[in-house]
């Protein structure tokens, strides 16, 4: 199957992070979802790219990862992969639950290896999906131009993207750390 018509995934998760530090601002609850396609050369997370590695996602584990979410202290959710966006039953499911308990209070932050272009112009769940996010890291992980320092990102060519703002205004806004 192309890469382009995996959308749903298996509905599998490879881990969650009740509370991460290194993915995006402040404190945050991370899930990774399993099964990627794009087989970066050098991906820091080979299992996840299988679609049924982990533990089956349910509605017992969204609501997990949706308390892991409500204390003060937690930012936000972000959501790794695994592609995010080759699993929409478990990712887009995440996103609405999360916006419909916390509202825009908290952010959702999202790493995939799609552009931001390819995905502003799905007219399918994708672009559902990208409109429920405050910030994308996107593009898909080189290692020829891997950098140790780069913040929530792996290599030169990924880009942090302020999702509202580029889809407001059309053209592609950088996300500025605060
Ligand atoms: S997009 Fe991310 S998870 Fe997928 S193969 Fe590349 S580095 Fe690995």
């Amino acid at each position: 199957m192309k890469i382009l018509n995996l959308i749903h995934g298996q509905g599998y998760i490879a881990r969650i992070e009740s509370q991460s530090f290194v993915d995006g601002e402040g404190v945050r609850c991370s899930v990774y979802v399993s099964g990627c396609p794009f087989d970066c050369k050098g991906c820091y997370n080979k299992a996840a790219q299988n679609f049924r590695y982990g533990e089956q996602f349910n509605n017992d584990v969204l609501e997990e990862i949706l308390d892991n979410c409500a204390p003060d202290y937690i930012d936000g959710l972000s959501i790794l992969g695994g592609e995010p966006f080759c699993n929409l039953d478990i990712t887009l499911k995440c996103a609405r639950a999360f916006r419909e308990r916390f509202g825009n209070g908290k952010s959702i932050w999202v790493w995939s290896g799609f552009l931001f272009e390819y995905l502003a112009h799905e007219n399918t769940e994708r672009r559902a999906f990208l409109e429920l996010i405050d910030v994308l890291v996107d593009g898909p992980f080189m290692s020829h131009l891997y950098r140790s320092n780069l913040p929530y990102k792996g290599s030169l060519n990924q880009r942090i993207i302020n999702v509202q703002a580029s889809l407001q205004q059309a053209c592609l806004c950088e996300y500025i750390a605060t």
